[in-house]
């Protein structure tokens, strides 16, 4: 006879584990299977190496700007990171020290999704499962039966036909901490998300960057402004971006790369790192045999409350292409479970989603776009306050940024939001809260910020949209 469990869940990510929590303490039998260790792509290769590594990049970048502070470090007068070429400095990266950091983090941040899982009794089975039915899983040479299965397998990188990675000069993001050095000239292809956090991280550590975007611009999915503030930053910090680029190949030459660009153009590097999407983990999961139907790029179709096609099987993550982060994937995976056991759930609602792009200055947001404004979408006044002249943002000697508020005419009520700055991701939370609890311009407007603070701008602006709100303009 197979084991029984109450839920079975394939892929240890935040999807998964998360899923996996509250399934145990709502008090199910628990199983997860992972194929490649626990906390998924997202703590081993992903979302947690990138920010460790960004830890790194912020450090240096405050270091950079730290003569304007008033700070002297002997010999070097301000940006203190080598430029190419230039003789080193007295403050530098060392990239296997970095990198050694990021993957000893990566792994306790994975012991620790481990022992909590422990703690809670969830069995953990390591290997590739599959589904051989709605409700049977099979993995590591057993056969696991179980009331409800989520899926929850992530995403693996696009792969560019002609631009193959070999893991040493051309590379995808899961390979970068394997790199010896620090890329001395490192082109970027793509200018997504992931392409424009890396640049920038590269660039602050001392890389030479060239980004190459097939759009018109860099992050062409987000905020206008907010996008125009961190190119222009890029560009300033001596990145060259290049626009309307498509990048055609990827080659090996000497001990450097030739990326080829639609036109014939040739762009050298020492490295070259691709950043050109994720496809879904979808392959070889027996989904047809449970009757679980995917979408013409292979992600899995779910609803509001993670159910798929097929009765009993629910998915959660980048599998189902949803919203690629990972708080939407541990929030999926939860709704899942609350469902599958019988609790009240809401579903999820992506016009809640606050996300940040790790860029130096970061850009984060929550609710309603400007797009969905400017498009009719959504209707609502705005105001962007620029933090130039936000008193700590002079202090601590930046001036690329701002915070922008979107709220709907007369009755006021905060719809969403956009902030520019060192620590957005931080900064959001504001905005967040107010989106979700429907606060109005006039509750935040009274709300006390601390002086000086970059808070306070968020706090003016909403002073400044009152008057918006009740003209209706
Ligand atoms: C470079 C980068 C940076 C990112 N930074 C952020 C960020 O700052 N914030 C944020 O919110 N999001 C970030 N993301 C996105 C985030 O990493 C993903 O949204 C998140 O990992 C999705 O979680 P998941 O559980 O769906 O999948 P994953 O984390 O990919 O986990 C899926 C797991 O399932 C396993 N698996 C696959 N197939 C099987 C099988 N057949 N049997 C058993 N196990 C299997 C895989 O091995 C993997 O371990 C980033 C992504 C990238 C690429």
């Amino acid at each position: 006879m197979s084991p029984r469990a109450d839920v079975v869940i394939l892929g240890g990510g935040p999807g998964g584990y998360e899923a996996a929590l509250v399934a145990a303490q709502l008090g199910a039998q628990v199983t997860v299977v992972e194929a490649d260790g626990l906390g998924g792509a997202c703590v081993l290769t992903d979302c947690v190496p990138s920010k460790t590594l960004i830890a790194t990049s912020e450090t240096m970048g405050i270091l950079a700007g730290s003569a304007g502070l008033g700070i002297r470090i002997d010999g070097h007068d301000g940006w203190v990171r080598p430029r190419p070429g230039a003789p080193a400095g007295p403050v530098g990266v060392d990239a296997a020290r970095l990198n050694a950091r990021v993957k000893a983090l990566a792994l306790a941040q994975s012991a620790d999704v481990a022992a909590r899982l422990a703690a809670e009794g969830v069995e953990v089975i390591a290997g590739r499962g599959r589904l051989t039915g709605a409700h049977t899983v099979v993995a590591a040479d057993r056969e696991i039966t179980a009331g409800a299965v989520l899926v929850a397998t992530g995403g693996v990188p696009r792969q560019l036909t002609g631009a193959e990675p070999d893991g040493e000069r051309i590379v995808n993001w899961r390979q970068l901490y394997d790199l010896a050095e620090l890329p001395e000239e490192l082109v970027v292809v793509g200018s997504g998300v992931t392409g424009a956090e890396f640049a920038s991280a590269y660039q602050t550590l001392g890389s030479q960057v060239t980004l190459i975007s097939s759009r018109d611009r860099v992050l062409p999915r987000e905020d206008l402004d907010a996008a125009m503030v961190v190119e222009d930053v890029f560009r300033r910090r001596g990145m060259t971006v290049l626009s309307r680029s498509r990048a055609d190949g990827v080659k090996r030459e000497g001990n450097g790369v030739a990326v080829t660009l639609a036109g014939g153009r040739t762009v050298r590097g020492s490295h070259c790192l691709l950043t050109v999407g994720v496809v879904p983990a979808t392959q070889h999961l027996g989904l047809e045999d449970a009757g679980v139907a995917v979408d013409e790029r292979g992600f899995v179709t779910v609803d509001k409350v993670s159910r798929t096609s097929a009765p009993g099987v629910y998915a959660a993550g980048d599998c189902t292409g949803v919203m690629m982060l990972a708080s939407v994937a541990a929030m999926q995976g939860r709704i899942a479970m609350w469902h599958a056991v019988g609790e009240a759930v809401q579903p999820l609602r992506l016009s809640h989603v606050a996300a940040t792009i790790f860029t130096e200055p970061e850009i984060a947001t929550v609710g309603v776009s400007q797009a969905a404004v400017d498009s009719g979408q959504a209707e609502a006044v705005t105001v962007k306050l620029p933090l130039a002249t936000n008193a700590r943002a002079k202090m601590q000697g930046f001036r690329d940024g701002f915070v922008k508020l979107f709220a709907r005419p007369r009755s006021g009520t905060v719809i969403g939001g956009v902030v520019v700055a060192p620590r957005a991701s931080e900064l959001i939370l504001a905005i967040s809260l107010a989106v979700e609890q429907m606060l109005t311009v006039d509750q935040i407007a009274h709300t006390f910020a601390v002086y000086p603070s970059l808070s306070g701008s968020l706090t003016e602006a909403a002073r400044q949209l009152m008057r918006t709100a009740d003209d209706g303009t």
